[in-house]
């Protein structure tokens, strides 16, 4: 991922940094190519403006182009506002402070890794932070949704809400809830259901979840290989519910890496994980400073 980005980026910065001096308009062009490059890795338009004008206001500054080294100081004033744009230094983990059972509700579109996601994280908590989890498959959509859960849960040692077949999401969420509280759960993992699209249906859905199991944490799962899109749906699941943070899927993938540069300005919520492959331990706490490293070679 990021890998013509990165080189586009390269090629630009090294032009920036072989000359001795810069004047504004030097910094003008150089933004305006990073622009193209920006859009050509799928970051969504008003990300991509709002980011050159950042950070062409700061390196059009005098202190920058009379210094020593004016190339080198405009790519450390990218490589900042690119760490900004993707949440800050701080690497912003579950927030779990909460009476339990804490409840954890995933949210996305069908085929976006959620399920995947879902397991993952329970694995995680209980392997790493020593809690007692619980999950429930609302997914009564998609067939087998509620059985793949239970498999995941067989395979990661974690509790899954026993299958009755015929309830429906909010009746699930609330037979998930009482048994997380008889069984003193510290974590309640509920999958909800996706779909291939957003829809009012979908909302409604989401809106009622939460509404009943009041979570601690509404994570957006969204499959970073799908660009665009990706920012359409994030944008339409945050009109929709109360979302807490982002997990993105696929980060092993060759995607071209804008959804991945968008999510946080899009959200206004921080990426909190990112999956890196099938396996159940391939996820990882999102770093936005690594990423920009890796971004900016
Ligand atoms: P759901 O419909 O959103 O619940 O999607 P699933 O969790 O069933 O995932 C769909 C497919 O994507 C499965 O084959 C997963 O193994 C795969 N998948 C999920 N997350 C990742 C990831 O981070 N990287 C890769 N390479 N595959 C993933």
């Amino acid at each position: 991922m990021f890998d013509s980005l990165s080189d586009r980026l390269g090629g630009v910065f090294d032009r920036l940094r072989g000359r001795g001096a810069l004047n504004e308009q030097d910094v003008r062009d150089a933004m305006r190519e990073v622009r193209v490059a920006l859009l050509e890795a799928d970051v969504a338009l008003p990300v991509a403006r709002r980011f050159i004008d950042a950070v062409t206001e700061k390196a059009v500054g005098h202190q920058v182009l009379k210094s020593v080294t004016p190339g080198q100081q405009v790519v450390k004033i990218v490589n900042d506002e690119l760490v900004a744009m993707l949440g800050g230094e701080e690497v912003v983990g579950l927030n779990l402070e909460a009476r339990p059972p804490v409840v954890v509700m995933m949210v996305g579109l069908q085929g976006s890794g959620k399920t995947t996601s879902t397991a993952k994280l329970a694995k995680l908590l209980k392997e790493k932070q020593g809690k007692k989890v619980m999950m429930a498959s609302l997914d009564v959509n998609r067939p087998a949704a509620q059985e793949q859960l239970a498999v995941l849960g067989e395979q990661t040692g974690v509790a899954t809400l026993p299958i009755i077949k015929g309830q429906a999401p909010v009746d699930i969420a609330t037979r998930a809830l009482q048994s997380a509280k008889l069984q003193a759960v510290d974590v309640l993992m509920l999958d909800t259901a996706g779909r291939l699209h957003v829809d009012d249906a979908l909302m409604a859905e989401m809106k009622a979840v939460a509404a009943i199991s009041t979570p601690q944490e509404v994570l957006l799962v969204v499959d970073s290989l799908t660009g665009q899109d990706a920012v359409n749906v994030a944008q339409s699941f945050t009109a929709g519910v109360d979302l807490t943070g982002v997990v993105l899927t696929r980060m092993d993938g060759d995607a071209r890496g804008g959804a991945a540069l968008s999510m946080r300005a899009v959200t206004g919520k921080p990426i909190k994980f990112a999956g890196t492959g099938e396996k159940l331990d391939a996820i990882e706490p999102f770093h936005p400073g690594r990423v920009a490293s890796r971004i900016l070679g």
